[in-house]
């Protein structure tokens, strides 16, 4: 193989019950799994997580919602946070967001939907006044459209110098006071108010997806004040490689495309089975790393479609056939995807969706 993901099914299920164990009884824990599950592989992902205990899961659009239910994912609740009323909805079990009031209209009864407020993020959510949030809610509910779920997106959650949060949580909590009755569930956290304990924002419903996958953001700012992580995950996927060719060049050789790299010394190089069509980063050009016999060793020169070179000058056993690991462990050695973002200038998340179709995925226990 050239190059695999190894999903490993132990750690989804102990970061999924992390969190549980954090909410405790009476939040119920809707496991993200939009974008093949963050790259981990959604099917897979959530047989796993719904054998643990999760009754629902989150996806983005309405094919996302369908694999699912071809795939097997027959009990648990869909939510498609991102997506038009479509018929499907109805026909696969999907529960709509609805994000603009007129939406409503579209969907056909008997359904359960649940209502998304845009409390300050700008972005999807309907920023309807609470009465006219009340009547279309009641004349939805009169045809057997039901209000099943409130919901908002913070925007600065891990931003503790910004009020943002508290600002778009009292707008959000001054619509859910004008509902003659709440919803059966109430939601406005992803992993970081999760993680950080903020349980003002934990209502009835949390919505975790990188928790999930053993990831959660650093505070972006105020970390003096933010209160101390109460979660612990750990990642859940290593990407790996095979080793194509191996070879010494003499001192002074340009190495790929552009030659933006030189060989300062003798160099033994290796190159690898992946490229920026299986997700590694463009920008790892020159400045990224693997783990190669143990050892954290630096990429050479451009990162190619389909191959990238590495310095095994210093692993100087490994052979064409050996396996590198691109993020993960080995031993003491370990990279994870927020390390990549870092020198890619891009984001964890990015990373790990990033990772290309062609790769091919394993899970493990
Ligand atoms: C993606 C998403 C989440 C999950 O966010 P994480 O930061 O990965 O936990 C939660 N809610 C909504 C609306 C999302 O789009």
């Amino acid at each position: 193989m050239r190059s695999w993901i190894e999903v490993s099914r132990s750690r989804l299920r102990s970061n999924f019950e992390a969190v549980s164990l954090l909410t405790g009884p009476g939040v119920e824990i809707c496991p993200v799994v939009k974008a093949d599950a963050y790259g981990h592989g959604a099917a897979e992902v959530s047989r796993v997580l719904t054998v643990a205990g999760a009754r629902w899961l989150a996806v983005s659009s309405v094919a996302e919602g369908v694999a699912l239910r071809e795939a097997g994912i027959a009990s648990a609740h869909i939510l498609t946070m991102a997506d038009r009323p479509s018929p499907e909805m109805l026909s696969h079990r999907l529960t709509p967001v609805i994000h603009d009031l007129a939406d409503l209209d579209l969907l056909a009864a008997p359904i359960d939907y649940h209502l998304k407020i845009d409390s300050g993020m700008g972005r999807l959510g309907t920023r309807a006044p609470a009465a006219a949030i009340v009547r279309a809610v009641a004349a939805a509910s009169a045809r057997g459209v039901r209000l099943e779920g409130l919901m908002t997106h913070l925007a600065s959650a891990a931003d503790y110098e910004s009020g943002q949060t508290e600002s778009q949580l009292a707008r959000f909590e001054s619509i859910l006071a004008a509902l003659p009755v709440a919803p059966r569930f109430v939601h406005t956290s992803a992993t970081v108010p999760v993680a950080y304990a903020r349980c003002q924002a934990w209502q009835t419903m949390v919505r975790p997806g990188h928790a999930i996958y053993g990831y959660i953001s650093p505070i972006v700012r105020g970390a003096q004040s933010a209160p101390a992580r109460q979660l612990d995950v750990r990642p859940a996927l290593a990407w790996k490689a095979g080793i194509l060719a191996v070879k010494d060049i003499p001192a002074g050789e340009p190495i790929g495309y552009g030659a933006i790299a030189r060989a300062g010394r003798p160099t033994r190089i290796g190159i690898i089975a992946a490229g920026y069509a299986d997700g590694i980063p463009h920008r790892l050009g020159n400045k990224g790393f693997v783990i190669a016999g143990g050892r954290i060793v630096p990429m050479l020169g451009a990162v190619s479609m389909d191959v990238s070179t590495i310095d095994l000058t210093e692993a100087p056993r490994l052979q064409p056939g050996d396996v590198v690991t691109l993020l993960g462990e080995e031993g003491e050695a370990r990279i994870d995807a927020q390390q990549i973002a870092r020198i890619a200038g891009t984001i964890s998340y990015n990373v790990l969706c990033g990772i290309g179709a062609r790769v091919a995925h394993v899970y493990v226990d």
